[in-house]
């Protein structure tokens, strides 16, 4: 049984001034039951990590390059954000895959580069509404797993994300039914059984303890509600 994890997506959000949500969670969750990481801009990370110190609170990226080191004006790689702190980076996030049109197999090369610098891989895979309307939920989650997971992933360095497109920010969730079904085939499908499996879209303190319920969810990658301390704390708790 893996290990369940809450993992806070802070995006394109996140001054020092908000520091202190991190301080407020910590204090909130000194002993969690399970993994808790945030993820949040990269300015933020060693700020973020000096404040964890000591404590089990995990931290990680939003993204990194498939290079170490180079020319690539812009970017960071994995190593830079292995030495700020983090130990997860989240590759392959649906909005980088329509706002940088990244593709399963640039997010396949991240994932390796991800491992290399002994980062876990935590990787992204969803429909869009349009796809699930056309019946296709399981064709598209299914071949972007098999298209942005190294052959070689294991437990230890990768962990998947179900995110469907048209939960995300919207309030809106799929049915327990809809979460189990991708979330058995995710299980199915996956090079090492002892994966997680996330569950990410509108994850809420009213809606996550159901959601955590379900024999194949392994903890949740949340984004709007891991701003809050109070928020995310209740989430936390319902893992
Ligand atoms: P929301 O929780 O804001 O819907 O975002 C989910 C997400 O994209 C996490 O990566």
């Amino acid at each position: 049984m893996p290990c369940k994890l809450a993992a806070g997506n802070w995006k394109m959000n996140g001054l020092r001034a908000d520091l202190e949500e991190l301080r407020a969670l910590i204090a909130a969750q000194p002993e969690p039951d399970c993994g808790v990481l945030i993820c949040p801009p990269a300015t933020l990370l060693a700020p973020m990590a000096a404040i964890a110190d000591g404590s089990r609170l995990l931290l990680g990226g939003q993204d990194c390059h498939t290079g170490q080191s180079g020319a690539h004006t812009g970017d960071i790689s994995a190593a830079m954000l292995a030495d700020a702190g983090a130990r997860h980076v989240i590759l392959g996030h649906s909005e980088r895959r329509a706002d940088h049109g990244e593709s399963s197999d640039l997010v396949a090369a991240k994932a390796r580069a991800a491992h290399d610098a002994g980062l876990t891989a935590i990787i992204c895979v969803g429909e869009t509404e349009a796809e699930r309307d056309a019946g296709r939920t399981l064709d598209v989650v299914l071949g972007q797993l098999r298209d942005s997971t190294p052959k070689a992933a294991t437990a230890a360095n990768t962990v998947i994300a179900y995110e469907p497109v048209w939960a995300i920010g919207t309030g809106r969730t799929p049915t327990l039914a809809q979460i189990a079904e991708v979330h058995d085939a995710l299980r199915a499908a996956v090079p090492d059984a002892e994966i997680s499996l996330l569950y990410g879209g509108s994850v809420k303190p009213g809606n996550a303890a159901d959601i955590f319920a379900l024999a194949n969810v392994d903890g949740a990658l949340v984004g709007g509600a891991s701003l809050k301390a109070a928020d995310f704390s209740a989430i936390i708790a319902a893992l």
